[in-house]
């Protein structure tokens, strides 16, 4: 699974629609990739905020804002 694979799944995961085995893959790649680590991170972050305000149901559009900023990010030549 590479990191354009697991930015797939977590939003998924947020939702907490992924199952079993996509959960583990991706726990797997996290351990070993700090980038999609951080990402996640951020992105539980963002989501609990926007949950614990009801009269915002906005999260998918924001999700594939975020994820779109951060492939952006991710994709400058300076790596
Ligand atoms: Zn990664």
């Amino acid at each position: 699974m590479d990191c354009a694979e697991v930015y797939r799944f977590l939003i998924e995961e947020l939702d907490e629609h992924l199952d079993e085995p996509s959960r583990r893959s991706i726990k797997e790649h996290l351990s070993s990739c700090g980038n999609c680590a951080t990402t996640l991170q951020s992105l539980k972050k963002t989501v609990s905020l926007y949950k614990s305000q009801p009269s915002l149901i906005v999260p998918q559009s924001l999700l594939s804002h975020v994820l779109a900023v951060i492939k952006s990010s991710r994709a400058k030549p300076s790596e």
